[in-house]
């Protein structure tokens, strides 16, 4: 069926991967992105808005005639003592709230955000969870506790006046366009920070290709629009398959 999709954070690594996946279907659907940043490459073929989560009009106006909203937007996690907590709630859980809002406004039925693997993660090994595995009392730090306040106001509104939402749970992702993975691990070579080794080599880390994170979205936009839908109020883990060595 096609659709009139707007992809929320549509400049972003995860975003662009997103617009490609949905061009793959050649189902005739239609694109629009909504990004903070208009990048000077912009397809000319996408709608493009420039607007800011947290501002309702913003996100209000891009949702005019949209039918599907996949959600990928949030500031970049950055590991520092002293974490950008206002910009994170502010843009996770606050921004996430404006586009709720806009949705039910505009009867949009169809609603998928991407969350993170960190959401479930204790700091200890974890092996084999599903998505059976509660939040854990306390988050590992404060980016994730916005992810999980964010997935909790998002799976609350399934049902809400004809919404359906999902959520999609990528660890770390890999791929064409990456702006922290790699660049990170880039940096700490660049530093000498790599010549120490923390455990005996066996932790295992789970790595998803962006192209199988950006499908998994869409997948899941195509089974939202009823509540009945099995992915309707639900989260969902992706992985690679096998987690390979950290
Ligand atoms: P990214 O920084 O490349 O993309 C995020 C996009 O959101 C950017 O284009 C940015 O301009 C936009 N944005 C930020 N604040 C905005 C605002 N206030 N209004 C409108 N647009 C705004 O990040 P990414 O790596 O593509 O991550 C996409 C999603 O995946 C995020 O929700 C992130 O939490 C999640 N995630 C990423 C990883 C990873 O390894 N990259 C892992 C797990 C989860």
């Amino acid at each position: 069926m096609p659709e009139k999709y707007l992809v929320i954070g549509g400049n972003g690594f995860l975003g662009r991967h997103v617009l490609e996946q949905i061009r793959l279907r050649k189902d005739g659907s239609s694109i629009a992105v909504f990004d903070i940043v208009k990048p000077a490459d912009a397809p000319a073929d996408i709608k493009f808005y420039v607007g800011d989560l947290r501002k309702f009009e913003d996100v209000s106006a891009a949702l005019e005639g949209i039918t599907a909203v996949i959600h990928t937007a949030s500031p970049p996690h950055v590991n520092s003592s002293n974490p950008p907590r206002d910009l994170y709630f502010s843009i996770n859980v606050d921004g996430t709230k404006n586009v709720i809002a806009a949705c039910k406004a505009k009867g949009i039925k169809k609603l998928v955000v991407t969350s993170s693997g960190s959401v479930i993660s204790t700091g200890e090994s974890m092996v084999n969870v599903d998505e059976s595995t509660p939040y854990p009392p306390q988050a590992i730090d404060v980016y994730t506790e916005s992810k999980i306040e964010c997935e909790k106001v998002v799976l609350a509104a399934n049902g809400e006046e004809g919404l359906t939402t999902c959520t999609i749970r990528p660890s770390a992702i890999f791929g064409p366009g990456d702006r922290q993975l790699i660049p990170g691990m880039l940096e700490v070579c660049q530093k000498g920070q790599h010549k120490f080794q923390i455990g005996d080599n066996s932790s295992l880390m789970d790595f998803t290709y962006v192209g199988n994170v950006a499908y998994a979205h869409v997948l899941a936009a195509e089974k939202l629009g009823d509540v009945k839908s099995e992915a309707a109020g639900q989260a969902f883990n992706v992985t690679n398959g096998t987690p390979v060595p950290f």
